[in-house]
């Protein structure tokens, strides 16, 4: 079965002199038409707030009005200007949604910027070692990448600095792929439960193995962070000792991330059905040991990369639903308890079963993917 799949990207760029003060630029006209068309649409959104026909009458600035007050915007990608307007419009609709909360001024301040434009007519493409970007032209690309897939179309591009001053472009690409059809006959399934000290245990009993050097990195990064609290706002030291943080952030970054592949790829390359939880970050906030930030940068990369491999192998991914109670079923009789607080580490049940917390409980889940798959028409939606 052949279908169209759109994945990312990034590799690192190498800009000259003169390119890099054009991004930096473009940096600058984006941030500066967000914040110009935010202030205007807060302004009629707190004359209309009450009369939703009025606030909707009032259109939102085209970009040639920009221009107006703002000639120089001519000088940079139109296209990036013109991702950045939808993307505040779409904030916008969000927050009347009422799923998220106003979108907010971006701060000059920010040592991370990016900015994102679109494909048309074959502006952005790869010709040998460069990458051909609108009104920046060839930018130089790291040697060392992996190659783009066969007959890949690129759609949009993000150029990205770093708080360390690294540059990287991240591209949207599609291409045509062979789903493989996964045999029925032939099907390992395995549950994950997550967990802080050693990210998951799976329904076999095994824990991942969270690297030591990750633990160490992490744990510096704290008490950097902490050094840094008791330092005099913007004094040398301060601004030395955030550089090494913003250093030292990004190493734990690439770390975490090399893991997270490494370790979904395991899993795929061994199993047929993978089956995670849905984190309930609201729990999980009742634990005191709980850094919910950690887990959660961590949980949200791990399963799309789970997704993604899986779906690219024709295995399967399930995330079970949030409301499952997973951890309170046993997973022998199938009997479930009413409470059982987080201090309990182990499940004890009436029928005799004895075993760890986490292990029942990825054991449930496990077995929670095994049903969804022989219920076939769930397969497709899972899928999505
Ligand atoms: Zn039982």
């Amino acid at each position: 079965m052949k279908e169209i799949v759109t994945r990312g990207y990034k590799v690192k760029i190498y800009p000259t002199e003169e390119q890099t003060n054009k991004i930096n630029q473009t940096f600058g006209c984006v941030r500066l038409i967000w914040n110009y068309s935010l202030m205007e649409r807060l302004e009629i959104y707190n004359i209309f707030k009450d009369y939703p026909e009025l606030y909707k009458s009032h259109k939102y600035k085209l970009q040639r009005d920009w221009k107006i007050y703002f000639p120089f915007l001519s000088e940079v990608d139109s296209q990036a200007l013109n991702t950045t307007q939808q993307e505040l419009k779409s904030s916008f609709n969000n927050f009347f949604k009422k799923t998220h909360n106003l979108p907010i001024y971006k701060s000059k301040k920010n040592q991370r910027n990016s900015y994102t434009t679109h494909t048309t007519n074959n502006n952005i493409r790869i010709e040998g070692e460069h990458i051909k970007i609108p009104k920046i032209g060839y930018i130089k690309l790291k040697k060392k990448r992996r190659a783009l897939p066969c007959d890949s179309v690129i759609k949009a591009a993000t150029i990205s600095i770093t708080a360390t001053g690294k540059y990287f472009i991240s591209l949207r690409i599609e291409y045509e792929q062979e789903i493989p059809i996964l045999n029925e006959n032939f099907t390992r399934s395995i549950g994950l439960d997550f967990s802080l000290n050693s990210f998951y245990v799976d329904s076999m009993g095994k824990k991942a193995n969270y690297p030591m050097y990750l633990h160490k990195s992490e744990k510096k990064l704290k008490k950097l962070q902490k050094k840094l609290s008791k330092k005099v706002k913007n004094s040398n030291s301060y601004n030395n000792l955030r550089q090494q943080i913003a250093k030292h952030h990004e190493k734990v970054r690439n770390q975490r991330n090399d893991f997270h592949h490494k370790q979904s790829r395991y899993l795929v390359k061994n199993h047929d059905i993978i089956t995670i939880e849905t984190l309930d970050l609201k729990a999980m906030s009742q634990n005191k040991y709980f850094s919910k930030k950690v887990i959660d940068i961590g949980y949200h990369q791990f399963a799309s990369y789970l997704s993604y491999k899986c779906h690219d192998a024709g295995k399967l991914f399930h995330k079970v639903n949030k409301y499952y109670a997973s951890s309170k079923i046993c997973s022998v009789c199938g009997s479930k308890k009413k409470t059982l607080p987080l201090s309990m580490r182990v499940y004890t049940c009436e029928c005799g079963n004895v075993i760890d917390r986490d292990i029942n409980a990825a054991i449930n889940i496990c077995v929670e993917g095994i049903k969804i798959f022989f219920n076939k028409e769930d397969r497709t939606t899972s899928l999505a």
